[in-house]
């Protein structure tokens, strides 16, 4: 039996630690199945697992690139609001927080990108939360990311959607950062009073001042499966009330069962879905038929 401990065992062994020598980052495990997904297939897939569908959260970039037409847009450069107005400080100086998140995204990123192109042949000005920034949170920079977006929709009369994708208000911008809930709010209404479509696209999480202001006033809204999607968690809510809440609580195929929702539709099929809906709000109203004398 020497042979199978001398020969086959270290060369079993060799190939076992072989496998171990492979980044990590080669294959992702789905939160949702716990199936191991290769990382070049899951990115081909929109990072939609192949096994269950789980819909993991993509950057805004991606985002953009899904949404828009043969993935092409063009970015608009923002405003740059003062920063750190509060001088507010935690563990962390808040400046010195958006530097880090500033080296990880981009000089003169917040968690916000605004861009224009077309969705299914028709203009549209698209603003996306950057969730890895902070969290999408929403200060004043993402305030202004909004007001400049809505005017943009209206000076091109394109249809504006909005995707969000946050935890709500920044809170080292304090009431500042509560502000952009009516101003965000005014913005889409500009939108809706030139007569222009406005979508708002709930991917996960959805939480917050965000949910509470600009991104439940859509014309129609829209989410991507499984989403989260609610104002306070479902923990603060669970301890407050006291009763254990309903399976799949704040989840976007709950929501569209209760009505909060419009539609739930897979990632891949978002642009083209998109697409058809701004065509037929945009369709020019026939006159109606003279009645006969
Ligand atoms: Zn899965």
């Amino acid at each position: 039996m020497s042979w199978l401990t001398n020969v086959v065992l270290p060369k079993i062994r060799a190939v076992v630690s072989a496998k171990r020598e492979v980044p990590d980052n080669l294959w992702t495990k789905c939160p949702a199945c716990g199936q191991m997904l290769f990382h070049r297939e899951l990115e081909a897939n929109l990072n939609v697992c192949h096994a269950c569908g789980h819909h993991m959260r993509i950057d805004a970039k991606k985002r953009m690139a899904v949404l828009f037409d043969k993935g092409e847009y063009a970015r608009i450069e923002l405003p740059k609001p003062v920063v750190d107005p509060l001088k507010f400080r935690d563990s962390k100086r808040y400046v010195d927080r958006l530097k880090e998140a500033q080296a990880q995204h981009g000089p003169n990123r917040d968690a916000i990108l605004v861009a224009h192109g077309k969705i299914g042949g028709n203009d549209a000005v698209v603003a996306v939360f950057e969730f890895g920034f902070m969290a999408g949170s929403m200060g004043i920079a993402v305030g202004e990311a909004i007001v400049a977006a809505a005017r943009l929709a209206v000076l091109q009369s394109a249809a504006l959607v909005i995707v969000p994708s946050s935890g709500g208000a920044r809170m080292q911008e304090g009431i500042l950062s509560l502000m952009q809930m009516p101003r965000t709010t005014i913005a889409v209404e500009e939108v809706k009073e030139a007569g222009l479509p406005y979508f708002v696209l709930l991917t996960d999480p959805t939480t917050g001042g965000v949910t509470a202001s600009f991104a439940m006033l859509g014309d129609i809204q829209i989410s991507e499966p499984g989403a989260v999607i609610g104002f306070a968690g479902a923990r603060v809510i669970e301890e407050t009330i006291r009763e254990k809440l309903p399976e799949g609580f704040q989840r976007a195929e709950y929501l569209l069962d209760h009505g909060m929702v419009d539609m739930v539709v897979r990632r891949h099929d978002l642009g083209e879905t998109i697409g058809r809906l701004i065509g037929l709000l945009r369709k020019p109203v026939l006159e109606a038929p003279k009645k006969r004398a």
